[in-house]
């Protein structure tokens, strides 16, 4: 026996074939879904913060649009001249010319030609805004205008002398005029303008507008002075508060009650709206204060007061007055 043959020849392991790859199982099938799911998300979420990241950076400068300037509001125009008293008084306005008064330069005075043009400027606001027996709510018109002027026993000139309203007031009367189709007359257009201008001058205050009439057969030189430092004083109640109030207060606790009444009835005669109480005390205090004529006002005839009355009540008024008029 061969050695050979007695060796048991192991015959070398044949290569064993490759065993075929084991059949994913369905656990690890749904792990790799799931694997790649993360991956997925993970990039998703990456590309998510780069996107944000890019994003949230400032833009880059592109080209800017121009820009526009903006425009600033126009200046306020300019208002009339500022006179002080003596210079409104001495002043001869040919035609309607309106002036300030250098004081207090919210006071606008419309310096007329005659007694007549300022009629013709002002009755229809005097109807609206404080005469007794004309309606509060609508401007009359020619027709009723004169019947309510007759009706007082007055003329157009001589319904009232001066006239004092606030500039709101008086936009308040043309409103109704359009809105009522009433017609006003070339004075009363040439106030409306005067009233716009000073609502433009003066975007944030309240104006007062006063008026004077020119030197005539009724109205001498003591007289303009006397109405215009009259209405001046008004012009002072309407713009300055401390001062309307200051009023407003010697009226209610510094006249009596038969001190009131006789204030109302001269200021009813003269055709003023007794029911409202601004209007009684402002011109309780013009007339006190500050209408020297005694042809106007005389508190003795008027009143029935004696000189001592009307000083104390002088005194507690002048006590709140602002220096001038
Ligand atoms: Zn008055």
């Amino acid at each position: 026996m061969d050695d050979d043959d007695a060796t048991i020849r192991l015959r070398p392991p044949a290569a064993r074939p490759a065993a075929p790859p084991p059949p994913l199982s369905r656990r690890r099938l749904l792990g790799l879904w799931i694997g790649l799911g993360v991956a997925l998300v993970g990039l998703g979420t990456g590309t998510a913060v780069w996107w944000w990241k890019r994003a949230a950076a400032p833009a880059p400068l592109a080209e800017a649009p121009p820009v526009r300037p903006i425009a600033p509001p126009p200046p306020p125009p300019e208002g009339p001249p500022s006179l002080n008293l003596a210079e409104i008084v001495t002043h001869r306005a040919g035609t309607s010319t309106a002036l300030r008064w250098s004081v207090n330069p919210l006071v606008w005075v419309l310096d007329f030609p005659s007694l007549e043009l300022q009629g013709q400027g002002m009755n229809r606001a005097a109807a609206l805004l404080e005469k007794a027996r004309t309606p509060r709510d609508r401007v009359l018109n020619d027709v009723e205008l004169a019947a309510a002027i007759a009706a007082d026993r007055r003329t157009a000139s001589t319904w009232y002398f001066g006239h004092n309203y606030r500039a709101s007031e008086l936009a308040r009367m043309f409103e109704f005029a359009a809105r009522d189709g009433v017609q006003l007359n070339p004075q009363e257009l040439w106030v409306q303008e005067q009233v716009e201008l000073a609502r433009r001058v003066d975007r944030s205050r309240d104006a007062a507008i006063l008026t004077v009439p020119a030197l005539g057969p009724q109205v001498d030189g003591n007289l303009r002075m006397s109405i215009l430092m009259h209405e001046l004083g008004h012009g002072q109640f309407y713009t300055l508060p401390f001062f309307a109030a200051h009023v407003m207060r010697v009226w209610d606790t510094g006249f009596s009650q038969s001190e009131r009444a006789a204030v109302r009835s001269f200021l009813a005669a003269e055709g003023y709206d007794t029911a409202q109480e601004e209007v009684m005390a402002n011109e309780g205090m013009a007339y006190l204060l500050y209408t020297p004529d005694r042809r106007f006002f005389d508190p003795a005839r008027d009143l029935g007061w004696s000189d001592a009355q009307a000083e104390r009540l002088r005194g507690l008024l002048r006590a709140g007055a602002p220096e001038e008029p």
